[in-house]
């Protein structure tokens, strides 16, 4: 089978070594097996991404001799799939609306000794909004009352049963959605989540070998419940070491030093930062 890897980087700052790391695992994950590597850009938080950095990430590609085959995705264009895919959910009963603000969950949690935290660390939704009468529920989004969407993770998981993903190179890893709760998937200011288009569109651009950073680890248990619920197929997965900065820290947009427009400007050549975002 032919490997169809991706680089999906969001524009919500420049590219630094952290992204050239993965861009060049993927890059090279495909082109050593006569693959196709695609770029998508994961631009759909309004609030966060901005066009200007959208157009350094393909310079900053370019400039490090990276190739890809075909045409950017860029999610923004494809508003109208993610919501066909959670009319989908919806209507099979496993998305319920919440109108709970960000500030009342924060104070209900404050008064719940130990409240849980899911994975990538986010507190659990204590589930105020779960119960409610779906007529109830339904006439509230019909009065335009703001709220997001959230997946029933109890009847999600108990809909597809067990599930697991296999690890490039280390066989099946077992999954496990119900630790991250009932999520979002969509909300007013964000239209579709990262758990929800990820999913989608990877299934869309037929990749076959998800690479990405081990911080992503557990989000690809949420991803396997989506692809099942959705019948999209279970492409592999590489979850790869994440760049470590100076001071022992994840790389981050914020650290400007690592930026590939930083390093460019400071005199390095594009085989030289490729050596410096080696990781594998
Ligand atoms: N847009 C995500 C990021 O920049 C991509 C994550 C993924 O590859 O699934 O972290």
């Amino acid at each position: 089978m032919s490997i169809t890897t991706r680089f999906a980087p969001s524009p919500t700052g420049h590219l630094h070594l952290g992204h050239a790391a993965a861009a060049l695992f993927a890059w090279r994950a495909a082109r050593a097996a006569g693959g196709r590597f695609l770029l998508r850009l994961e631009d759909i938080d309004p609030t966060r991404c901005r066009a200007e950095f959208a157009d350094a990430i393909l310079e900053d590609l370019a400039w490090l001799g990276l190739d890809w085959d075909g045409q950017m995705r860029v999610q923004s264009a494809h508003l109208p799939e993610y919501a066909a895919t959670l009319a989908t959910l919806r209507a099979r009963g496993l998305l319920y609306p919440c109108f709970c603000t960000r500030a009342a969950i924060a104070r209900e949690l404050a008064d719940s000794a130990n409240a849980p935290h899911a994975p990538d660390g986010a507190p659990l939704y204590p589930g105020t909004c779960r119960g409610r009468d779906p007529a109830e529920g339904a006439a509230l989004v019909a009065t335009g009352t703001p709220h997001a969407w959230r997946l029933d993770m109890a009847r999600a998981v108990a809909m597809v049963g067990p599930l697991d993903w296999n690890e490039a190179g280390h066989g099946r890893i077992v999954a496990d959605p119900a630790s991250f709760g009932d999520i979002v998937l969509a909300r007013r200011e964000t239209p579709a989540s990262y758990h929800l288009c990820v999913t989608h569109d990877d299934a869309a651009q037929a990749v076959t070998l998800v690479t990405r950073g081990e911080d992503l680890r557990p989000a690809t248990a949420v991803h396997r419940l989506l692809q099942t619920l959705m019948g999209w197929p279970a492409p592999d997965y590489a979850h790869h070491r994440v760049l470590i900065g100076p001071e022992g820290k994840r790389l981050s947009k914020r650290d400007g030093a690592a930026s590939l427009r930083g390093l460019r400007a400071a005199g390095l050549s594009p085989a030289q930062v490729r050596r410096m975002a080696e990781i594998s």
